[in-house]
């Protein structure tokens, strides 16, 4: 039994139309088949290599949250900002920082002060 059914398709690959012989078809031909199914491949292998970055980010996120105190770096990390600007931050006296030795500590309440103020 042959069936005669012709369908016009777009490629989801190339996005050429052409006429499939299946209503599941969704590429023109196997070379097209083949590259989607490649690069669906590394979409998912992107996907992957980007999950531990989420989990790095989580972490910092809960490390932050549980600390009172922060150093300069641990700051910069926070608010996405550069050493430079946050020095010139704590100069203008916008952050209150307190110096232990040679560490400059900035307390993560008065952080969260400077964003409801
Ligand atoms: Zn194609």
């Amino acid at each position: 039994m042959s069936s005669n059914i012709r369908i016009e398709k777009v490629c989801q690959h190339c996005g050429n139309e052409f006429v499939a012989k299946t209503t599941v078809t969704k590429y023109c031909s196997d070379v097209c088949a083949k590259r989607a199914y490649k690069a669906r491949k590394k979409r998912e292998k992107i996907q992957s290599v980007n999950k531990p970055d989420k989990q790095k980010a989580d972490y910092r996120k809960n490390k932050f949250a549980e600390k009172q105190y922060l150093s300069i770096a641990e700051t910069c990390q926070l608010l996405g900002a550069s050493r430079m600007t946050l020095y010139r931050q704590i100069k203008k006296g916008a952050i209150p920082a307190t110096k232990i030795g040679r560490r400059t500590i900035i307390k993560k309440s008065e952080l969260d002060k400077i964003f409801t103020s």
